[in-house]
């Protein structure tokens, strides 16, 4: 074995997935329905349902009756984010790609994580906000850490009363979530108290900072986004992808892709540096303890 082989290392893979379906998959009246399916664990996103979410979204890009697509969650919340602790959790495992970096599952150090988080957070996410048809997010409940990439890569977000959004993963000694959006979203003043503190946003402050379009009450949610998605519906499908194209390349201009690959690499120092202490490239947290700190918040507040 060469010198460079011995580097690479094959870790265990030990998810079992609770559903072949992570994603159920609608078309009606030119709008398509994705919907994430693991209300079980609160739709906690593991690759399974990446790469299913990924081939929902292919399918209604391909399909010349969709005009529109809402993106929304099973059960009581939207996401609870990225999947850091239920038996689906796949991290090592092996999957076909959809972008250009490398399998990661073999690799060392903190070379796992990064070509990781290339493929299935930031590339995905960027890859789903350039979609040329446009994506309505509709949250209720809980839209945390990686829930919020969901929610943000849409073109619109509704939100029902209930609805709250969050990003805890500066506990975690990471400077947010993959796909840095929070100051684009928010102001940077707003964006810091966000992630300094951690604390759950309502869905009525987060209307009044802009950063979703609508808050409506829970029983009326689903009935609000349709009725959008139909007006939506019925403009021409140029002219949608068009104006959608101008508005995330102005985006751009004003340096939300720059900006993230800049916050990518932080957050990359923050995995390493976990690891380097030895606690593991999200500080020595997982699921538990991140439920447990943020009761302790809720009960502080
Ligand atoms: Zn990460």
């Amino acid at each position: 074995m060469s010198s460079n082989n011995e580097s690479f290392v094959q870790r265990d893979d030990p998810s079992v997935y609770e559903t072949a379906e992570p994603v159920l998959y609608a078309v009606a009246d030119g709008i398509a329905t994705v919907t994430m399916n693991r209300p079980g664990y609160n739709n906690a996103q593991n690759s399974q349902m990446t790469y299913a979410l990924d081939a929902a979204f292919k399918q209604a890009i391909d399909d010349d009756a969709v005009k529109v697509i809402v993106l929304r969650g099973a059960g009581k919340h939207f996401s609870a984010g990225h999947d850091i602790g239920t038996p689906g959790r796949d991290v090592n495992k092996s999957f076909d790609r959809a972008h250009l970096w490398w399998d990661h599952s073999n690799k060392p150090g903190a070379e796992f994580n990064y070509a990781r988080e290339q493929e299935v957070y930031i590339g995905m996410c960027r890859r789903w906000h350039e979609m040329p048809k446009p994506t309505i997010a509709m949250v209720q409940g809980a839209c945390i850490a990686g829930g919020l990439m969901l929610a943000w890569v849409c073109d619109l977000i509704v939100a029902s009363e209930d609805a709250f959004f969050q990003d805890p993963v500066v506990r975690m000694g990471i400077p947010g979530v993959e796909y840095f959006a929070h100051v684009h979203e928010l102001n940077p003043r707003i964006a810091k108290e966000f992630l300094f503190l951690g604390e759950r946003m309502p869905a009525a402050r987060a209307y009044q900072m802009g950063m979703v379009n609508r808050v409506v009450p829970a029983a009326g949610l689903e009935a609000e986004v349709m009725a959008m998605a139909a007006r939506i519906a019925s403009q021409p499908r140029m002219g949608l992808a068009l104006t959608k194209q101008v508005i995330n390349r102005i985006e751009e201009l004003q340096g939300l892709r720059a900006g993230m690959d800049m916050a990518y690499g932080y957050h990359h120092l923050a995995h390493a540096h976990g690891q380097l202490l030895g606690a593991g490239h999200l500080g020595g947290h997982d699921a538990k303890s991140m439920i447990k700190a943020n009761k302790k918040n809720a009960e502080d507040e």
